[in-house]
C-alpha cells in the first residue's frame, strides 16, 4: 500500500526565522494522519526546519543535491550533507532546475543514483512543456525522461523513488491539469515502470502530481488511484493551507 505523500517545495522562500514560524504552526495542525508530510526548504533553512519539527513525524528534505561525494564544487551541497543535516528526501530536477540552472537528463540521472546510494529518497520531477503537450508528444517525453533519469537503477532502487509528474505549463501559472490529466500521466508513468523494471516495483512507487495544487483543488486530484499525494509551490508556504491539502489526502 502506498501512503500518501504531500510535499512542499518552498523554492527560494522564507528566512531561517519565517521556517520556525511555519513549522510551529503547521505541527499544531498536522495531528492523527495517514499522510505522510514532508517540507523541501532551501538548504539555509534545513536546520531550522529539522529543529521546528523534532518530535514529530513530519520529513524535511533539499530541493537539489550534487553527485559527488566531496570536492571543489563550489555552491553545491553533497548528500552526506544533507543527511547528517537531518534530511530524508531530495527534489531532484525540478523544471526550474532543468530551466535556469542547465539541469539535463544526465545529471539528473547522477544526482538520483547519488541520492539512492546514501539513503536519501529522490523526487524525481518529470513534465511536458506547453508546447510539447500542444503538439501531442506529453507521453512521448515523459517515457524518454523516465529511462534517462532513472538509468542504471535497479528494480530495488526504483522502489525507494518518488516520481513527481509537474507539467511546466502548470508550474506557478495557477492553471491546473485537470484531475484526468493527472491521473493519466501519472497512469502512464506507472505502465512505463511495469515496462522497464516490473509490475511489483511500479506498484511500489509513490506518483506525485505538482502544478498549481492548492487547498481548492487537491480533494480532486487526490482522488485518482495513481495520484500518490502533491509537490507543492506556492500553497505550501502557508501552514493552514499546506496543512488543507494533508487533510485532502487523508483517505
Ligand atoms: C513546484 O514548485 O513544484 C510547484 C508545483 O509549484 P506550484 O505549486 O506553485 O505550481
Amino acid at each position: 500500500m502506498r501512503i500518501p505523500l504531500i510535499a512542499g517545495n518552498w523554492k527560494m522562500f522564507k528566512t531561517p526565522q519565517e521556517a520556525e514560524a511555519f513549522c510551529e504552526r503547521f505541527k499544531e495542525l498536522y495531528k492523527d494522519t495517514d499522510v505522510q508530510a514532508l517540507i523541501c526548504a532551501p538548504a539555509i533553512d534545513i536546520p531550522a526546519v529539522v529543529k521546528g519539527f523534532e518530535g514529530s513525524n513530519i520529513k524535511v528534505g533539499a530541493q537539489n543535491v550534487y553527485f559527488e561525494k566531496e570536492g571543489a564544487f563550489t555552491g553545491e551541497v553533497s548528500v552526506d550533507m544533507l543527511k547528517a543535516a537531518g534530511c530524508s528526501f531530495c527534489i531532484i530536477g525540478h523544471s526550474e532546475r532543468r530551466q535556469y540552472f542547465g539541469e539535463t537528463d544526465e545529471t539528473v540521472n547522477k544526482r538520483t543514483v547519488a541520492a539512492l546510494n546514501a539513503g536519501l529518497k529522490p523526487i524525481v520531477c518529470v513534465g511536458e512543456l506547453k508546447w510539447e503537450r500542444e503538439c501531442n508528444i506529453t507521453e512521448e517525453v515523459i517515457a524518454r525522461q523516465i529511462k534517462l533519469d532513472l538509468w542504471s537503477l535497479t528494480a530495488e532502487q526504483v522502489k525507494n523513488v518518488v516520481i513527481a509528474y509537474e507539467p511546466v505549463w502548470a508550474i506557478g501559472t495557477g492553471k491546473t491539469a485537470t484531475a484526468d490529466q493527472a491521473e493519466e500521466v501519472c497512469a502512464f508513468i506507472r505502465a512505463q515502470l511495469a515496462k522497464l523494471y516490473n509490475q511489483d516495483a511500479a506498484d511500489a512507487v509513490t506518483i506525485q502530481y505538482g502544478g498549481s495544487m492548492n487547498d481548492g483543488n487537491a480533494d480532486e486530484l487526490l482522488s485518482k488511484t495513481n495520484v500518490d499525494g502533491g509537490l507543492i509551490g506556492g500553497a505550501s508556504l502557508v501552514a493552514e493551507k499546506f496543512a488543507a491539502i494533508v487533510k485532502a489526502a487523508s483517505k
